[in-house]
């Protein structure tokens, strides 16, 4: 996508502050950080979201996550570490390239990774879950 901000810094046309590369990932410095440290995992294929990411460059990305929090924890010593993703304006995805937020947390800082849970609408929720199960079960048989 020559358009895509992400896929040219994730190729190299763009230069970045790169602290890892693989053949499917570049994990960056973030440049507007919402903490000190974030880094970014890009994949080196588009791909708008996690529905539309190959499951090799899921599986690929997930580990470049890994691998940066553990050098984070080494390097620059946090707190604790949120690895987070959003998928869609409504999630709070504003770069329309899958990423991981490799986000190091230091106490007192001003990040917000909580949320206040909605009322439990028990039946309704049940519902929503064997929904999901279906559809996991019918793309199961549909592969076999
Ligand atoms: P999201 O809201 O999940 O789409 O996150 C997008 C992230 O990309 C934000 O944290 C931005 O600060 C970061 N970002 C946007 N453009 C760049 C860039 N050119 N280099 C590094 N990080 C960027
Ligand atoms: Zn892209």
């Amino acid at each position: 996508m020559e358009n895509c901000i992400f896929c040219r810094i994730a190729s190299g046309e763009i230069p970045s502050a790169t602290v890892l590369e693989t053949p499917e990932v570049r994990v960056i410095a973030d440049i507007a950080p919402a903490a000190f440290g974030h880094m970014l995992v890009l994949p080196k294929v588009h791909a708008a979201d996690v529905t539309e990411l190959p499951e090799e460059y899921v599986a690929a990305a997930a580990k470049a996550a890994k691998r940066v929090a553990v050098a984070l924890k080494k390097a620059i010593g946090p707190d604790g570490i949120n690895i987070l993703q959003n998928n869609g304006e409504a999630a709070g995805q504003t770069v329309p390239h899958y990423h991981i937020h490799v986000i190091p947390r230091w106490k007192g800082d001003s990040f917000r990774a909580g949320w206040d849970p909605i009322e439990n609408e028990g039946e309704k929720v049940t519902a929503a879950a064997m929904a999901v199960k279906a559809c996991l079960e019918a793309e199961k048989e549909a592969e076999a």
